[in-house]
């Protein structure tokens, strides 16, 4: 793909700044880098010289670099101009390269112009993006992986693997006499099971990466003066929350963002989950329900005397939703503090009013973030998730056909299907659509 104009932007934050940058690709670089120069820079060497207009006033003095295509960024001939990080200078700067003959650039332009040339795939274009808007260690660390491609290497293994099993399927379709056999072969079965199981594998980590990118959504529940403000300011360390003795004081969702020792947290306290007449309480306890159906954890708080009676709050909940059941209050009686994993959640008894037995519930709350993904823990977006679900479903139905009816023409329409949702994430299939979405919301110069 060759563009033929060329784009320019500040990719240094806004405001004032000790160095500031500027990037520019396109065609028209080995020109603008000349004009600006006064002859051709030499490749990939930082030349420290005088940033001029037209008539010679001096703008700024900073390093410029020029990387010609294909070894850039984006594939394309490349300028970097390093000067002061004033926006006013940077600024003149961008005007001076744009009347030379570039145009500003659109957000994620350069990164978009990368993906269509073949300098990374779709989720590592992503990658990038978060990276930059990474909240927390693991998940720079993780998004700095996907960039690496290693999310990626891994839809790629599952696709061949798909490819192969399909190229048999339709092998067989083609000689139909022998279909049935064929389709009998207990060989293609172990292959179709292990394609599953290889597909469940990554379906975890990638839901693992959607957590380490976002944060884990933790909606906590539970009656009125149960404890769910003062629980949010103990694990945040503040009194954001309002916390009284009064029933029901908590009306809208307080969020939270927590850093748990490098693992993003975004905390989201509801109002009282209790039949009201209030109608200001009653739109409280509305969103409440809303939270818990975009939220990864519903953290239930109760205490010694309630809890086995509000375990009906954690009922009717989507199954991929983690359950905690939070005894709170053991200051007051004589419950220990304590952990236990049983069938319906986790179980913690703890006091959030002096600290007593949160480290348990800390921990917990770091592993379900995607704590100990080890090394190779990498990032991925809910789109890449939703993908591989669809990807799931066309397994499991192939599997279904072959199994009952061994059509193999449905099967390797499954198949066909599977592909296609694989090969969304990578951007083998995209749409224009898609495209303008994921890199409208990048920065200006990435
Ligand atoms: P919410 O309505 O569920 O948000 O409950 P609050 O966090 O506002 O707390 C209600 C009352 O319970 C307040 O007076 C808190 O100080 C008190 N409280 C919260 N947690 C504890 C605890 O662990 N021990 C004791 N003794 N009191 C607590
Ligand atoms: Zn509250």
């Amino acid at each position: 793909m060759t563009h033929t104009d060329t784009i320019a932007a500040i990719a240094s934050a806004p405001g004032a700044a000790g160095v500031g940058v500027l990037r520019v690709s396109g065609p028209a670089v080995p020109a603008i880098a000349a004009e600006l120069f006064g002859r051709d820079p030499e490749p990939r060497r930082a030349h420290f010289t005088a940033f001029r207009e037209s008539d010679g006033e001096l703008i700024d003095r900073g390093l410029l670099l020029y990387f010609p295509a294909p070894a850039s960024y984006t594939g394309e001939h490349v300028l970097e101009l390093q000067g002061h990080g004033s926006p006013v200078l940077l600024d003149a700067l961008l005007r001076r390269v744009c009347a030379i003959g570039a145009r500003w650039a659109r957000p994620g332009e350069f990164t978009e112009r990368a993906f269509l040339n073949g300098k990374l795939d779709l989720a590592q274009a992503e990658a990038v993006a978060d990276l930059i808007a990474a909240r927390s260690h693991a998940g720079a660390r993780a998004a700095l992986q996907s960039m690496e491609g290693v999310f990626s290497r891994k839809v790629h293994d599952l696709l061949q693997s798909l490819i192969a099993l399909r190229v048999h399927i339709e092998a067989a379709i083609d000689f139909p006499e022998e279909e049935i056999d064929f389709l009998a072969d207990p060989v293609i079965t172990q292959q179709l099971h292990a394609l599953r199981a290889e597909l469940d594998a990554l379906l975890h980590e990638a839901q693992r990466g959607v957590r380490l990118n976002d944060g884990l959504r933790v909606a906590i529940i539970g009656r009125p003066n149960a404890g769910k403000s003062s629980l949010l300011n103990a694990l945040a360390g503040s009194d954001r929350a309002i916390v009284t003795d009064i029933a029901g004081t908590t009306r809208d969702v307080l969020r939270e963002q927590l850093n748990l020792d490098g693992i993003a947290l975004e905390l989201a306290d509801t109002a009282g989950l209790r039949d009201t007449d209030d109608p200001v309480e009653r739109e409280g306890v509305r969103r409440a329900h809303g939270e818990l159906a975009r939220a990864d954890v519903a953290l239930l708080v109760t205490d010694v005397g309630h809890a086995e009676h509000d375990l009906a709050l954690l009922a009717d909940l989507p199954s991929h939703v983690e359950r905690i059941v939070f005894v709170n209050k053991i200051d007051l009686g004589d419950h220990a503090v304590g952990y236990d994993v049983r069938a319906d959640a986790i179980w913690v008894w703890a006091s959030a009013k002096t600290g007593d037995g949160l480290e348990a519930l800390r921990n917990h709350l770091k592993q379900l973030a995607g704590a100990g993904g080890g090394e190779g823990a990498f990032s991925a977006r809910r789109r890449h998730v939703l993908a591989l679900e669809q990807v799931a479903v066309h397994l499991a139905r192939a599997d279904d056909v072959l199994q009952a009816t061994r059509a193999g023409e449905l099967a390797a329409e499954e198949l066909r299907q599977a592909q296609h949702a694989l090969g969304e994430i990578t951007g083998t299939y995209s749409s224009d659509d898609l495209l303008g979405a994921i890199f409208s919301s990048f920065c200006i110069g990435k």
